[in-house]
């Protein structure tokens, strides 16, 4: 293979390009270092792995201040050295990556490391690993040549665990390079891959439920937005509202978006009709709205948890989530009846004293006592996942479960910012087709094909092509009652719906439905595609003119 460089430019770990754009070979290791402490904000190692790391770095600096005056120019890779060509010569001279240059390339032919690459994007990291390291049993700093990676000597050295979350960065960095499969790019190609698919999944978020009055979470008008102009409650950041610290001492903002009255939308209705089919193997959804299972679905998991359930906070003890409801509906912080009572406030001790059966024994301590906490530790929560909070495991399970077995991916109504639901895309084998329906483009991933719009619209139009026609929503047992009293207005079904063809962007994989909001992505996607097209039929009049037969270049879709 051609390793030219020790690391190559990544996507989201670009930091490994550092040592190669800073030829200052003599802090090679330093730099490797610096590269790979920077990695862990994307691949997370374990803290001793870290340690690892920052005493070999401490030692480098050390050993650096000892025998240079301008140390700290030479540890801090940012800092450029301009101190001349006499030190880089000397450096040159002595590479001490040199070897391993030399011996990388040696390493592994061109097809050997495709097909080792394909392998991990065919069959995942612990697969891959399993083959590799255990069963080939290739050295890690061997295996790192095929991802681009050179360790140089006193890096090679180090314990298992370390090389291992070495070889984790490459593996993260290449199986987020999704290559995108060529020969899906129309609205076409996604009905006939949706009517020949067995086992879909279909990965939801806050953009299937905004039709039905639930607002989303980051958008301009979305919740955070709305609670943060608000000021009613003091939060430094509106996602505060979902960590679990903040919580436990201002339950009540939270209790603000308990869902209640909303009736699913066509999306949640398309998703049922997928599994109507016998087609659906898991719709992963990152709503806690329970609108899925309001429309009927059964085979979904709530990945960040739902109101279907709750917890208090204190002795663990479950509720169903109706046992919560009537405080809910009522913006009240439900409390948990076997877990000890706390004295309220100080201000208020007076009004309530009356109230209290069973006056503990400090209690007049506590009136003057103005910290008192305003909530007892017995608060019941919503089993929703908060930031600071452990996913629970039936996520991890399932997807190891449904990988082997999924033919189709549909992405809908989500940009894929939380992990783990986001990294799906890149954990699922590359050649299974994968299709994005959202109202913006999503730049970090790459599928086959893209419906921007709304994403009801684009199922609706989805539904006409199929043949296929929305299910009702299972009526009268799920409804509460406050729907009755504010009936929302039916959906139109697909068939009554203005029949609007999408827009393709160019040439692309890309389509425009109603409500798209492509922005300038989707204008520099058009450009592109028209160049390429001209530069194809440039191409084409050149052979025509030159009398071959040969094929064009195919146009570009990714
Ligand atoms: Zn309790």
């Amino acid at each position: 293979m051609a390793a030219n460089s020790e690391l190559s430019a990544g996507t989201s770990t670009p930091s490994l390009a550092s040592p190669e754009q800073k030829p200052r070979t003599g802090c090679v290791h330093t730099q490797l270092l610096h590269a790979f402490l920077e990695a862990a904000e994307v691949v997370a190692p374990d803290e001793d792995v870290i340690d690892d790391l920052l005493a070999d770095l401490h030692e480098a600096a050390v050993v650096l201040q000892d025998d240079d005056a301008n140390a700290l120019e030479v540890v801090v890779p940012e800092q450029e050295a301009g101190d001349g060509d006499a030190e880089l010569e000397f450096e040159s001279e002595h590479d001490p990556l040199q070897p391993y240059l030399l011996e990388a390339e040696q390493a592994w032919t061109d097809e050997e490391v495709k097909d080792v690459l394909t392998y991990l994007k065919e069959y995942g990291r612990a697969q891959f690993l399993k083959e590799y390291v255990v069963t080939r049993s290739i050295p890690i700093p061997t295996l790192l040549y095929a991802f681009d990676i050179v360790l140089c000597k006193a890096l090679r050295s180090k314990r298992p665990k370390t090389l291992l979350y070495f070889l984790d960065i490459g593996i993260t960095r290449e199986l987020e390079r999704r290559e995108k499969l060529p020969m899906y790019n129309t609205v076409d190609d996604a009905v006939a891959l949706i009517k020949n698919a067995q086992r879909i999944i279909i990965l939801t978020g806050a953009g299937i439920s905004v039709s039905c009055g639930i607002p989303d979470f980051r958008s301009r008008d979305g919740l955070y937005a709305s609670l943060a102009h608000s000021g009613e409650y003091l939060l430094n950041d509106p996602q505060e509202m979902f960590d679990i610290h903040y919580f436990k001492e201002n339950p009540a903002v939270f209790y603000k978006i308990y869902p209640s009255n909303f009736t699913p939308s066509p999306c949640h209705r398309f998703i049922k009709l997928i599994e109507n089919k016998g087609k659906l193997l898991r719709n992963y959804t990152q709503n806690i709205d329970t609108l899925e299972t309001r429309a009927g679905v059964q085979k979904v998991l709530q990945c960040h948890g739902s109101f279907a359930t709750a917890s208090c906070i204190n002795c663990r003890a479950q509720f169903p989530g109706n046992y919560i409801e009537t405080e809910i509906m009522s913006h009240e912080v439900p409390v948990c009846k076997s877990c000890p009572p706390i004295l309220p406030p100080a201000k208020s001790v007076k009004s309530k004293k009356k109230k209290k059966k069973n006056a503990s024994p400090w209690e007049n301590d506590s009136e003057e006592e103005p910290d008192v906490p305003a909530y007892p530790p017995g608060i019941i929560k919503p089993d929703i996942t908060f930031f600071g909070e452990k996913l629970s495991d039936k996520f991890d399970e399932a997807l190891a479960d449904d990988r082997p077995r999924v033919d189709l991916l549909l992405v809908i109504g989500t940009s894929l910012k939380v992990s783990p639901v986001s990294e799906i895309l890149t954990h699922l084998r590359h050649s299974i087709p994968q299709i994005l329906i959202n109202k913006t483009p999503v730049r970090h991933v790459n599928p086959d094909v893209v419906l921007l719009g709304n994403a009801d619209e684009v199922v609706q139009h989805l539904c006409r092509k199929l043949g296929w026609d929305l299910p009702e929503l299972p009526s009268a047992n799920g409804a509460s009652n406050l729907e009755a009293v504010h009936p929302r207005p039916r959906k139109r079904l697909s068939e009554e719906v203005d029949v609007r063809e999408p827009k393709r962007v160019g040439n692309s994989h890309v389509w425009l439905f109603e409500g798209a909001e492509g922005g300038k992505w989707v204008e520099d996607l058009e450009r592109k595609s028209l160049a390429d097209s001209l530069e194809t039929s440039d191409e084409q009049e050149a052979l025509l003119s030159a009398g071959t037969s040969q094929p064009s270049k195919k146009a570009r879709t990714g």
